[in-house]
């Protein structure tokens, strides 16, 4: 009994412990190989997920890693692009993005959202029950969407408690294939006047020796991780610098908040920092928790003439590492003037002052302590209202500027708009708090602040060649443009009815998704577009819209008379696979062209199941001098009232020498042998053509 009842136990706590360990499956089902890695260091920000290459195409199936609900749907033409984030009930959250399309079930949710706002961009979090999803479950197809700069999935683990991220790869230790040790690139040594030396820290040596022209010091050192068969150098896990047992530097990318990310600025060597190069020590302002060591410094000074060794270890979140020894020797204390203390807790709040402008700069904002920083009146010279200087200087934490409203034109102050151009010249737009007396401004970087007024509408310029027909599912773009205040908001119709749109700021443009039932007529798709000032633009493109029969259902049933009068129709020929193939007009040579071609192969195709029926909107009597002429042996539908080619939505518009009329375009049709259609050549090549359909079924 004794032994029951523990064996019992026993049962109960692994079913406990099943229940809440984590053990997630990847997102995706080939090898994963990286791109991106935790804790990389990026503009302003340390990478926050994983970056899983998807072999430079979008359309792979993203799958659950647990069991969960999704939590929250975001829909943006920036940044994340599509995401979803779904909750498991171990307390992460897993966080997928750039996609291209949700599973059925989501996306139907997300289209009736679309349709119920009438507006593309969405964020939904959804409180109670979510979404339920399995662990392995395809929730969605990578894609490329937002700020994505070619295909990926961007993939995040986070606490749910408090959104901060983790580092995927701990939990996918054994899954990710990796047998090459990170390594350390180029090493540069600074001294309070500048460089002082570049060095490379090739395989081979495991020392490598420096002499410093100062007694204080740092480096910047560039690390690089590859995994097997990969070819992308990506940032390692752990880096570490030891002198005798003083730890100078330890970087762990486990996890960090968010708001935490600006620090990656007193990690690297600014204004202009090298790829993947970390500055050690690190600045004192800089308390990234990633940083496992209280050490923070401007310099290490050695005031002595020894020779000091510093080990450096770096290492990726397989275990596999490399060691070097940084052995440095200075002049000792012949520039007391470097001799600068170290310093952990910096600085108090400092406000700057100049003809009634300020900048008021919290203690802790600074990475430096000896960076001077000043605020200058810009006279409203080339529209320059205020410069904090030196220009590329990051601040760790916003410092906030003021300008006092009458140094700006006040006159249609709806229209103003400011921007911030920072050491690069780039400008970015920013918009200030207003009070009744100031424009506040919060920064994150010294810079320049310039005022414009932005009367100017976007300029809309449609990319779609209007002579052609549009098909139901097809996306009309429309090219924009719009230099000062930006896209504010957008709308698309079609005959003054709503339809979905997207802006698409990487390539200014608007994309129209034409909805697939939208059967034939001739229409008007209007675009409006607004800048965040509210100057408004609109086109009307007037277009002829069909529809394509829908793969996968039952093709339209066809009848009518062939070449010798004799009835047929799609019915009779249940049982085969049947090529119906559209062509403009009988005896024309791209149309004698593909019918040869089809009739040398005859027998292959028969041989195998096929039946051919040729349409064209000529008569029964021109059919059959066509077909006597070039002895052609299969049928050819006299389609004079035009029911088969507006069926299959072939009946187009269509212009010659600037002439417009309508005609038959040439594609064809593969129907299995219950009647469905399987496939559609768009693009018929009329002298291969029998070769082609045999391919597209492979
Ligand atoms: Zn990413």
């Amino acid at each position: 009994m004794k032994f029951l009842l523990s064996f019992a136990f026993f049962l109960f706590a692994i079913l406990v412990f099943a229940q809440s360990s984590f053990s997630p499956v990847l997102p995706v089902d080939s090898p994963v190989y990286l791109s991106g890695t935790f804790g990389e260091i990026r503009s302003h920000h340390f990478h926050s997920g994983i970056d899983i290459r998807t072999g430079g195409v979008e359309g792979w199936n993203v799958r659950s890693i647990e069991k969960g609900v999704v939590r929250r749907i975001k829909i943006s033409s920036y940044g994340n692009g599509k995401a979803l984030y779904v909750e498991h009930p171990q307390g992460y959250t897993s966080v997928y993005c750039h996609l291209r399309v949700f599973s059925k079930k989501i996306q139907d949710l997300v289209d009736s959202i679309q349709r119920k706002q009438e507006f593309f961009e969405l964020d939904t979090v959804f409180t109670g029950a979510g979404i339920p999803v399995e662990k392995s479950e395809m929730i969605a197809l990578s894609g490329n969407s937002g700020g994505s700069e070619g295909p990926h999935l961007h993939f995040e683990i986070r606490d749910s408690k408090n959104e901060e991220p983790l580092n995927p790869e701990i939990f996918y230790r054994g899954k990710i294939v990796d047998s090459i040790s990170p390594v350390m690139g180029v090493i540069r040594l600074f001294v309070p006047s500048g460089l002082d030396g570049t060095f490379r820290a090739s395989p081979g040596r495991d020392t490598i020796e420096m002499e410093a022209s100062r007694s204080c010091f740092y480096w910047t050192i560039q690390f690089s991780d590859d995994q097997t068969r990969n070819g992308n150098q990506n940032f390692p896990y752990e880096i570490e610098m030891k002198e005798n047992q003083v730890s100078w530097f330890h970087l762990k990318n486990d996890r960090f908040a968010f708001w935490q990310s600006r620090w990656v600025d007193g990690t690297v060597q600014y204004p202009k920092s090298e790829f993947q190069a970390i500055r050690i020590p690190a600045l004192p302002g800089n308390r990234m928790p990633l940083l496992k060591t209280s050490n923070r410094a401007e310099y290490i000074c050695q005031l002595d003439t020894q020779w000091k060794h510093y080990s450096i270890r770096v290492s990726d979140s397989r275990g596999n590492e490399t060691k070097k020894v940084l052995t440095i020797r200075t002049p000792g204390k012949e520039h007391p003037a470097d001799t600068i203390a170290l310093i952990s807790s910096p600085i108090s709040d400092k406000s700057l002052k100049n003809e009634g402008f300020e900048a008021f700069i919290p203690k802790e904002a600074q990475y430096e302590t000896r960076e001077e920083i000043a605020i200058y009146p810009g006279k409203n010279i080339s529209k320059a209202v205020v410069a904090i200087m030196p220009l590329g200087i990051p601040f760790a934490l916003p410092i906030t500027v003021r300008v006092p409203k009458n140094q700006v034109p006040t006159e249609l102050s709806r229209k103003l708009m400011f921007m911030v151009s920072d050491h690069q010249g780039k400008r970015t737009i920013v918009i200030p708090k207003i009070t009744e007396t100031d424009y506040v401004f919060s920064l994150r970087e010294t810079g320049m602040i310039y005022w414009d007024i932005d009367t100017v509408s976007p300029e809309l310029k449609s990319l779609f060649d209007e002579t052609r027909v549009i098909y139901g599912g097809d996306t009309l773009k429309v090219q924009v443009k719009e230099m000062l205040s930006g896209i504010g908001s957008y709308r698309a119709s079609i005959d003054n009815k709503w339809v979905l749109s997207e802006y698409e700021p990487r390539s200014n443009q608007f994309w129209i998704f034409i909805p697939k039932n939208i059967g034939m007529g001739n229409r008007v798709i209007q675009l409006k577009a607004w800048d965040t000032k509210g100057n408004a633009s609109e086109i009307k493109i007037k277009l002829r819209t069909m529809n394509h029969p829908e793969i996968g259902k039952s093709a339209p049933a066809f009848n009518g008379k062939n070449q010798k009068g004799e009835d047929i129709s799609l019915e009779q020929f249940k049982g085969k696979k049947v090529l119906l193939y559209f062509y403009p007009k009988d005896d024309t040579p791209g149309c004698t062209a593909e019918a040869c071609n089809l009739r040398d192969n005859y027998s292959t195709l028969t041989a195998t199941g096929w039946e051919v029926v040729g349409v064209s909107t000529d008569s029964v009597k021109s059919h059959d001098k066509f077909a006597a002429k070039f002895e052609l042996p299969f049928h050819l539908l006299a389609d004079e009232e035009k029911k088969t080619v507006e069926a299959y939505g072939v009946w187009v518009e269509k212009s010659m020498y600037g002439r417009k009329y309508m005609g038959t375009d040439r594609k064809s049709f593969i129907i299995d042998e219950n009647g469905v259609l399987i496939k559609i050549i768009e693009k018929v090549d009329t002298k291969n053509h029998t070769q082609q359909v045999l391919d597209a079924l492979k």
